[in-house]
């Protein structure tokens, strides 16, 4: 029996009243997650909190962990200067003035999404797209940039503080349609966030509809970057406009195109209850397809047994695993990194345990500057210890599929911090890419003065 509930939010402020937290921590511990809370975007909600977490293995439970702030987020020195202006309870400005200083410093926009991944039409930046990968263009709905629940790892977490340079949105204007109008090679396009599903069914639909205008008809796929399967699932079983939204999700597919939920799922624990079940079950009733994705983070989901135990799960369900991401380099990253070595074993170890249904997941990669890179393995070329690397997408399609070497270093988290194998100076995107990044953010200072 699945009983209806409204979805409650929990934030910062509300602390003090979760009677959970009240059990289980001590007031210490409470002001921790609140001195945290003021740097990273903290929210989590009932369903979470009541269904989710165990609350009899915290802090180590991997859902506390995703949505709770840990004390180890923030340096001993940035932890300390915020702590003190708490405690002496100076005006919120002045919290807020160090909070800026802290996030600066932690890389907001990575593998500069602000700039060079935003395309340019009729000299102005268009708002709220990316397009880095001929096929596929992001779109940030400007209703859609919040999260039924915020993930302490988010690498997009500068879309929710506030912070309006910090933010990516399209406007009131939707140029991006027009955009996509004109560029008959986009086949997918991608809604993301923060989390769309978050968006009320009219909301959804001013997004949705017009794609199946005939000016669209290149645009086959169509795609959600969604959490709320895991943060809220009675988005689809008992939110008022639930029906409604399968509606829409049905008119899509008979229009032709293909509905692809990317589901953010970081561990199996969040696919065990009975209104996720019916949610997923309602969804592929009506043709939606359930890809899933996470990235491996230390204290949540960094082990063989636990993505193997994931895979089966999603399986099982009729989920379709699709990416093992490496977490990018922002936030508290230090805190839920995990080298590159170990997090290959990871990948290697789960895939060996599971059936070929279950290997559909690929990875583990960076999404970085020249494109999606993965790991492909560990190797000895003429005595030389090597990460063997392939390009699954990359800014230059012709890229992808050109094995390239780097040398092994044990605690390597990203590719900047890798150098090439066998004594060569450069990768062999390297010298293209840099003449591509210029000119791209050339074109962006050109439209922002123009
Ligand atoms: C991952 C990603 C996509 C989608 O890539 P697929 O391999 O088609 O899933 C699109 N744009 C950007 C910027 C991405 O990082
Ligand atoms: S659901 Fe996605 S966008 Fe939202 S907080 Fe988590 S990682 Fe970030």
């Amino acid at each position: 029996m699945i009983i209806q509930k409204k979805i409650k939010f929990y934030g910062l402020k509300d602390l003090d009243s979760i009677e959970y937290i009240k059990n289980k921590l001590t007031d210490e511990e409470i002001f921790d997650i609140k001195v945290i809370a003021n740097v990273f975007p903290f929210r989590t909600n009932n369903y979470v909190i009541e269904e989710l977490i165990n609350w009899d293995n915290i802090p180590n439970d991997p859902i506390f962990q995703l949505t709770f702030m840990q004390r180890e987020m923030l340096d001993d020195n940035q932890f300390a200067e915020m702590a003190n202006l708490i405690r002496s309870n100076v005006p919120k400005d002045e919290i807020n003035r160090v909070a800026k200083k802290i996030r600066s410093g932690l890389n907001p926009h990575p593998s500069g999404q602000m700039t060079v991944n935003v395309p340019i039409m009729d000299n102005i930046a268009v708002a709220g797209i990316q397009h880095k990968y001929k096929e596929t263009a992001l779109i940030f709905p400007s209703a859609g940039q919040t999260c039924h629940a915020y993930c302490t790892f988010c690498f997009r977490w500068a879309q929710f503080i506030g912070d309006h340079d910090l933010k990516f949105a399209t406007d009131e204007s939707n140029r991006f349609q027009q955009y996509l109008k004109s560029h008959s090679e986009i086949s997918d396009v991608l809604f993301t966030g923060g989390d769309p599903m978050v968006m009320s069914l009219k909301k959804l639909e001013t997004y949705l509809l017009p794609l199946l205008q005939p000016e669209f008809d290149h645009i086959k796929n169509i795609r959600i970057g969604t959490k709320s399967l895991s943060y809220w699932p009675y988005r689809f079983v008992t939110d008022k406009d639930a029906y409604g939204i399968l509606n829409l999700f049905e008119k899509i597919m008979n229009a032709g195109k293909h509905l692809a939920f990317m589901a953010h799922v970081n561990h199996g624990k969040e696919l065990e209850t009975e209104v996720l079940h019916s949610a997923v079950r309602r969804l592929r009733n009506v043709g939606v397809k359930i890809r899933t994705q996470s990235p491996i983070i230390k204290h949540i989901n960094d082990s063989a047994d636990v993505w193997a135990s994931m895979w089966r799960k999603q399986v099982n369900l009729g989920m379709i695993p699709y990416y093992m991401f490496i977490e990018r380099e922002t936030g508290a990253k230090e805190y839920f990194e995990i080298p590159l070595p170990r997090t290959f074993e990871i990948y290697r170890d789960a895939f060996k345990q599971v059936s070929g249904l279950q290997r559909t997941a690929r990875g583990p990669l960076m999404s970085a500057s020249p494109g999606k890179v993965v790991i492909e393995g560990v190797t000895r070329v003429n005595g030389e210890k090597v990460f063997v690397l392939n390009m699954l997408q990359a800014r230059n399609p012709d890229w992808v599929k050109r094995p390239f070497f780097a040398k092994y270093d044990e605690t390597s988290t990203w590719l900047e911090q890798l150098t090439p194998a066998f004594g060569e100076q450069k990768f062999f995107y390297e010298d293209e890419l840099d003449k591509t990044l210029k000119e791209k953010s050339y074109e962006h200072e050109k439209a922002r003065h123009s």
